[in-house]
C-alpha cells in the first residue's frame, strides 16, 4: 500500500516540515474511540514521504489494536521524524529537529501524545519534551523497552508450553538486539535460555552475546535459524512470503510492530499452516505500553510487573478465542481488539 492509500483509514494526518532545522515530521491519528491517541515517535531514514506517511499509518493502526486488545483507554497514533545524513552525524541539529517536532506535538494540544520507538529511546524523548508536556518515557521516566521485553518473554515462555517446550534450556534466536532485543536476550538468558543474537550493527551483536552467554549470528539468517523460538525486534514486514516457508522454529514472539508482510492475514495462515504459533506482534509487545501509561513518575519493577501480567493475560484470552473459533491467533488478537473499540 503507499502512504497515501494507507493514510485513507486515518482520523487525522498531520505534517509537520521546519525549514530553520530540516525537520520533517508526520504525526497520524488512526482512531479515538478509546480515548486520546498515544504512540511513539519513530526516527528514521524514508525513501520518500509517501513512504514515511505509510510506515505512520500502519503504526498507528497497531497502536490502536494495541490499546484494545490490552484493555487501555487509548486511541492508536504514531509519528515518525524523518532521518536524513546530516541529522545522522550532527547531534546538535538532530536535538534542535526534535526539539522543533516536540513544539508540533504541543500545537497539537493533547490531541496526541507520544513516547519512545525505534531510534528515539529515553535521551530523545528528554529532547522532546523540552517543548511538549505530551510526551512520556524520558529520562528520569525511566526505559519502557524493559517493560516491553517482559512482555514479550510472558508471551514467549507461554507460547513455548503451548507448544509442548519450555524456556530454560531452548534455543532463542533475537533479530535486533537494541533497546528491547537486547533486554529481552538479557531476560531470557537470566532463564536459561541459549541464545542467537544478530544485529546489522556485529558491534552491538557481540556485545550482546557476550553479556548473555549466547552466539553472535549473522542477521541475515537469524530468522532462519534453527530454534525454539525466534523473537523479531528490529524492523517489520519480516515474515513474507520467502521467509516463511524457511522457519525452522516452533513459535514466533518478538518486540518489532508489523512483522507480518502484506497481505498480513495470508502470513498469518502461512505461520499456522507451517505450525508455527505466532504470537501476535500487538500482543507481544504491548508491555512498554501499559507500563508507560500506567501514570507513575517512573518506569519501576512494580510497572514491568503490571506489563507481565496484563500481556500475559491478553495473550490467554487470544488463544483461547483462537482455539474455540479455529482462528489464527493474529485473527483471534484483531477480533479481540475490534470487540473493545466497537463496545466503546
Ligand atoms: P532500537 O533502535 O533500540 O533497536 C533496534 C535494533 O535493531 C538496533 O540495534 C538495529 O541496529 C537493529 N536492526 C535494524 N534492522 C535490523 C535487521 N534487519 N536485522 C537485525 N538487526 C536490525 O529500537 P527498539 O526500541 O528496540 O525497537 C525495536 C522494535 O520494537 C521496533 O519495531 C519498535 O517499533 C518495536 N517496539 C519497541 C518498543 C519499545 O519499548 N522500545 C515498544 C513496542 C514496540
Amino acid at each position: 500500500m503507499t502512504g497515501w492509500t494507507a493514510a485513507e483509514g486515518l482520523e487525522e494526518l498531520h505534517l509537520r516540515r521546519d525549514p530553520a532545522t530540516g525537520l520533517v515530521a508526520v504525526v497520524a491519528i488512526h482512531d479515538r474511540r478509546l480515548g486520546p491517541a498515544k504512540g511513539g515517535t519513530r526516527l528514521r531514514a524514508y525513501p520518500d514521504l509517501g513512504a514515511a506517511v505509510a510506515d505512520a499509518a500502519r503504526l498507528a493502526r497497531a497502536m490502536t489494536w494495541k490499546f484494545a486488545v490490552h484493555g487501555l483507554p487509548y486511541g492508536g497514533g504514531k509519528a515518525v521524524v524523518l532521518q536524513d545524513a546530516r541529522g545522522a552525524s550532527d547531534r546538535a541539529l538532530l536535538e534542535a529537529r526534535l526539539e522543533a517536532y516536540g513544539a508540533f506535538v504541543e500545537r497539537l494540544g493533547g490531541a496526541f501524545g507520544t513516547g519512545p520507538d525505534l531510534g528515539v529511546g529515553p535521551t530523545e524523548v528528554a529532547v522532546i519534551q523540552r517543548a511538549t508536556a505530551h510526551a512520556v518515557g524520558g529520562g528520569a521516566h525511566g526505559d519502557a523497552s524493559a517493560a516491553t521485553a517482559a512482555g514479550v518473554r510472558v508471551c514467549l515462555e507461554r507460547a513455548l508450553d503451548r507448544v509442548g517446550g519450555e524456556l530454560a534450556g531452548a534455543v532463542v534466536a533475537v533479530q535486533g538486539v537494541g533497546a528491547v532485543g537486547g533486554a529481552l536476550a538479557a531476560q531470557l538468558a537470566e532463564r536459561g535460555a541459549r541464545l542467537l543474537v544478530a544485529d546489522v550493527d556485529p558491534a552491538r551483536a557481540e556485545a550482546v552475546a557476550a553479556t548473555t552467554g549466547g552466539r553472535a549470528v549473522d542477521p541475515a539468517e537469524v530468522l532462519f535459524a534453527q530454534a525454539d523460538a525466534v523473537c523479531p525486534c528490529a524492523t517489520g514486514d519480516v515474515l513474507s512470503a520467502g521467509a516463511i516457508p524457511r522457519l525452522r522454529c516452533r513459535v514466533v514472539a518478538g518486540g518489532a510492530n508489523d512483522q507480518l508482510a502484506a497481505p498480513v492475514l495470508e502470513r498469518a495462515r502461512a505461520l499456522a499452516a507451517r505450525d508455527v504459533l505466532y504470537v501476535p506482534d500487538f500482543v507481544a509487545n504491548g508491555g512498554g505500553a501499559v507500563a508507560l501509561t500506567a501514570g507513575a513518575p517512573t518506569i519501576g519493577p512494580p510497572e514491568v510487573a503490571l506489563a507481565e501480567r496484563r500481556v500475559g493475560e491478553t495473550l490467554e484470552r487470544v488463544l483461547a478465542r483462537a482455539e474455540a473459533s479455529d482462528a489464527t491467533p493474529y485473527e483471534a488478537a484483531v477480533a479481540e481488539a475490534e470487540a473493545a473499540l466497537a463496545s466503546a
